[in-house]
């Protein structure tokens, strides 16, 4: 695999950053992770406009609408990739270690494309998840490298014989361990609105895109574990997961426990948006 790193396009087995970088040291990177559908990337513009702002927010002074030709480059080096992802990682860079964040002018930029084979078995009969408390920080809109919590919650849901962990702050759901998540109470699809709780997901915007032109109400407020527990149908929604149905919590079937006609619809629509 070809790996572009800091202007270098390296074979995987020879790239490398340096110990001293400050995403190794203290998670000091924002990250992004793009669908490639047909060999294109999927909302791009989304995803940058996303990184940017991370970017800002954590003062890591660098303009992510460089790399653009970089992630063109990617697919012309590799066009056997028609399904896959692109990965692409800045962090702060270099520098001796120690706290304050050090004015540094030359990040460490990572990226690369890799090819994808779907797994559809979620998507077509839904998945089962286990409930796990959120004890991540209050800036989750931000997608730094600082994911320990979140593989933690994946790992314990694994152990469980679960597919994936549903987050909640006391009685609140968040979302999942790297997707958001979606109710469908009478018809209407309930989501965590946006803030400091969850990352502001650019599936979960396309879906509530979706939603409207299909005449689906959408609500954006905060529900109960009790209210998920009760709901008729339940998708997760991300940029690997797509739109993934699931149809049991902790051993409680949500609705009638298959995937539900409203998560059908949203399905669809996603299928054709991705020009899959
Ligand atoms: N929430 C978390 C914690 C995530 O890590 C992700 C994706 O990685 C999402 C939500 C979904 O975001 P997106 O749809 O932009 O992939």
């Amino acid at each position: 695999m070809i790996v572009y790193v800091n202007g270098q396009w390296l074979d995987d087995s020879s790239a490398t950053v340096s110990f001293q970088d400050r995403a190794f040291v203290f998670a000091d990177a924002v990250y992004e992770v793009v669908h490639i559908y047909n060999g294109s990337y999927f909302k791009l513009d989304l995803h940058l406009d996303r990184m940017q702002k991370g970017l800002d927010k954590l003062r890591i002074q660098s303009q992510v609408n460089d790399l653009i030709p970089v992630f063109n480059e990617l697919l012309n080096r590799n066009p056997e990739v028609k399904r896959g992802s692109l990965y692409v990682q800045i962090s702060r860079g270099e520098a001796p270690r120690a706290h304050g964040l050090p004015k540094l002018k030359e990040p460490t930029v990572v990226v690369y494309v890799r090819p994808l084979t779907p797994d559809p078995r979620i998507w077509e009969q839904g998945g089962r998840a286990t409930f796990v408390e959120d004890l991540r920080w209050q800036m989750c809109n931000i997608k730094t490298t600082g994911l320990l919590l979140n593989c933690m919650a994946k790992e314990e849901a694994l152990e469980r014989g679960c597919d994936d962990a549903i987050f909640h702050r006391g009685e609140i759901v968040t979302e999942a361990s790297a997707s958001n998540l979606f109710i469908v109470k009478k018809g209407t699809l309930v989501t965590h609105p946006t803030g400091p709780w969850i990352l502001p997901g650019i599936t979960r915007h396309v879906v509530i895109e979706l939603a409207k032109t299909l005449g689906i109400p959408v609500k954006e407020e905060q529900f109960t574990k009790d209210d998920l527990l009760s709901a008729d149908e339940l998708f997760l929604t991300g940029t690997m997961s797509e739109v993934s149905p699931y149809v049991e919590v902790d051993g409680n079937k949500i609705g009638t426990g298959e995937v539900g006609p409203v998560t059908k619809r949203i399905q669809e629509a996603f299928r054709k948006e991705t020009g899959i």
